[in-house]
């Protein structure tokens, strides 16, 4: 491997695929270095390091680099669901942690007013965020994973009382937080068809909408209030997702159904809504995120469905791309 072939394998590492790959003529090395999102103070110490790094380099007498910023559009993914309990929290922190794990550059925000649950399931309860600039700089939850939560801007049960207008506005602060190097926010949006599901549709534009249901005819009734109101404001389906379809036995591997299952799938084929995925109802799902683990951080059994799911919503964020 020549010398500019090797620093840029490393200045990839470095800057994590920010930096364009190296030319170097007559001893000066030019790249251009892509700096959106960065906050000023992150920013210079890149560039400082680029350098450090560049003229390690035999032969470097001098480097030029370009600083660029264009102004990514980030894709959002709400996961809603018509009611709560229904288990779209838990898909939501898996699903985020599994596109991260496929490489997908994602954060996450609570953005569930009633019950802001994400500070537990990925063990960043009680911490606070700090601000830089006005905005908000995002907390690193369990598997490294951006997020920032409802629960961690108000005390418990606190934001249940506001009007429309202040949860509107702390989601908008969630969502222009400093999400450096995020591509893709999944938001955990607040059960049922209310205000924060208005702002979410109106002013940040969702990509795309993962639903969440129980196999119940009752869920699935509530479901569709979601779906209809998404679909209404032409905000992209990406498709409905089953959860605790089927009862997996903790002994051995067995699965029944309490709740019946199917449900999802077959009102998925008569909405004409592609089905995404079933997620057994397991306990060892229900104590993992308990814990502060989410199974999709671990390589269990527990963990594949929302690989699964993870991989039908990589797809079809390609196929959006082109
Ligand atoms: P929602 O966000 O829809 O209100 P949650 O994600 O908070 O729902 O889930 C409600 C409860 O159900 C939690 O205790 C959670 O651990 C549990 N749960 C969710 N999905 C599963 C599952 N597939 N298997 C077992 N328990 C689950």
């Amino acid at each position: 491997m020549t010398d500019i072939a090797a620093l840029s394998e490393r200045l990839a590492t470095l800057t994590g695929n920010r930096a364009s790959a190296p030319r170097l003529r007559d001893g000066v090395l030019t790249l251009v270095l892509d700096v959106s999102d960065l906050p000023p103070a992150e920013r210079v110490t890149m560039v400082e390091a680029v350098e450090r790094e560049a003229r390690t380099v035999p032969g470097v007498t001098s480097v030029r680099i370009a600083q660029t910023a264009e102004k990514k559009e980030r894709a959002i993914i709400a996961v809603a669901s018509g009611k709560g309990g229904v288990g779209k929290s838990t898909v939501s922190a898996n699903l985020a942690i599994a596109l991260a794990k496929r490489g997908v550059r994602v954060g996450l925000v609570d953005a569930d007013i009633y019950g802001p649950s994400q500070p537990r399931l990925l063990a960043s309860e009680g911490e606070k965020p700090q601000a830089q600039d006005k905005q908000i700089i995002p907390i690193k939850g369990a598997h490294g994973l951006p997020m920032l939560s409802m629960g961690h801007l108000v005390q418990p049960g606190q934001a249940i009382a506001w009007r429309g207008p202040m949860a509107a506005n702390a989601l908008g602060q969630m969502i222009d937080a400093q999400w450096a190097g995020v591509d893709v926010l999944v938001i955990d949006m607040p059960p049922g068809t209310g205000d924060v599901q208005l702002t979410m549709i109106q002013k940040h534009k969702p990509a795309g909408v993962v639903i969440v249901s129980t196999p119940q005819d009752l869920a699935l009734i509530d479901a569709m209030r979601a779906i209809n109101l998404f679909e209404q404001a032409h905000v992209p389906m990406i498709g409905l997702v089953e959860n605790m379809a089927g009862y997996a036995c903790p002994h051995c591997g067995e699965i029944s159904d309490p709740f019946g299952t199917g449900g999802a799938e077959s009102a998925a084929g008569v909405m004409g809504l592609p089905f995404l995925g079933r997620i057994p109802l397991s306990i060892a799902i229900r104590t993992a995120s308990d814990a502060g683990t989410p199974p999709a951080a671990g390589e269990g059994a527990e963990a594949e469905p929302f690989f699964a799911l993870a991989d039908r919503v990589k797809e079809w964020l390609d196929r959006r791309h082109g």
